[in-house]
């Protein structure tokens, strides 16, 4: 197995550690194969600090429950010494952005990511799927895009990328799409460089749906520097920075008004 600092010796230009990676699924998702504990030591092996557990949505057919999502509560902070973080990757149900949790969900998460998938929302126009993914950004519970260079949803990336600059969020560069997605490429290399352009974050997930997977980062990093994206702005390449990003998802909700 390739450890991610195996990567990095073989000299990318700006090559960068990632120590938190931000997109893995668990038999909770239906379709992916390893436990929450299988994932950490697949975490730990490949030389993270950490890992946000993303299973999908309820909406995904096979998938998880909501009440998964309130009683991640009983996970450990840290399993064999890595951290664990609690997160979803929410699907984004229409073009007005609406997710498959509700904020009583939403709100007790770490890390939210939002995207689209096939069984939940059949691909639109370019106008169509920029508007879902902008109304998704707009969403103050969301943090991240996952994989929003998917080559099956077509978007006006310029327009993306400036939405989650607008609302101070995140698109993830996702490493699995190299792999599974075909076409993702250039679309993810062009919406890297307008990040890297524009000033926008970033966070590299290696969408791990097997515990061998967990920090399988190896294109992202290339795309990182191919995009010639600044360490500033990969949210997850340091413990402390992706902390940051998390007190900065805390600030947000403290703000959002009581309901009722
Ligand atoms: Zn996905
Ligand atoms: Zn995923």
């Amino acid at each position: 197995m390739r450890r991610i600092d195996e990567v990095s010796e073989r000299g990318y230009h700006g090559a960068m550690k990632i120590a938190i990676d931000t997109h893995t699924h668990s038999v909770a998702s239906g379709h992916a194969f390893s436990t929450v504990e299988e994932l950490a030591r697949g975490a730990r092996r490949n030389g993270l600090k950490g890992f946000v557990l993303t299973d999908h949505g309820p909406a995904l057919e096979g998938g998880t429950h909501r009440y998964h999502f309130s009683n991640l509560r009983v996970l450990p902070l840290k399993i064999r010494g890595v951290r664990l973080y609690r997160g979803v990757e929410a699907n984004v149900m229409d073009r007005e952005g609406r997710l498959d949790l509700d904020p009583y969900y939403l709100e007790k998460l770490d890390f939210v990511m939002a995207g689209m998938h096939e069984l939940c929302l059949a691909p639109g126009s370019q106008e169509e799927n920029t508007q879902a993914l902008v109304a998704a950004l707009a969403n103050p519970y969301v943090d991240a895009i996952s994989h929003p260079g998917n080559p099956s949803y077509p978007v006006d990336k310029r327009r993306v990328v400036m939405a989650a600059r607008e609302f101070h969020k995140a698109l993830e560069i996702n490493d699995s799409s190299f792999r599974i997605r075909k076409g993702s490429d250039a679309p993810c290399l062009e919406i890297a460089k307008l990040c890297a352009e524009l000033g926008v974050r970033v966070c590299c997930g290696s969408d791990a749906h097997w515990s061998g997977d967990v920090g399988r980062l190896d294109g992202a990093r290339a795309m990182l520097a191919a995009a010639r994206m600044p360490l500033e702005l990969v949210v997850n390449a340091t413990k402390a920075s992706f902390e940051g990003y998390l007190e900065e998802r805390r600030v947000r909700l403290s703000r959002i008004p009581a309901s009722g």
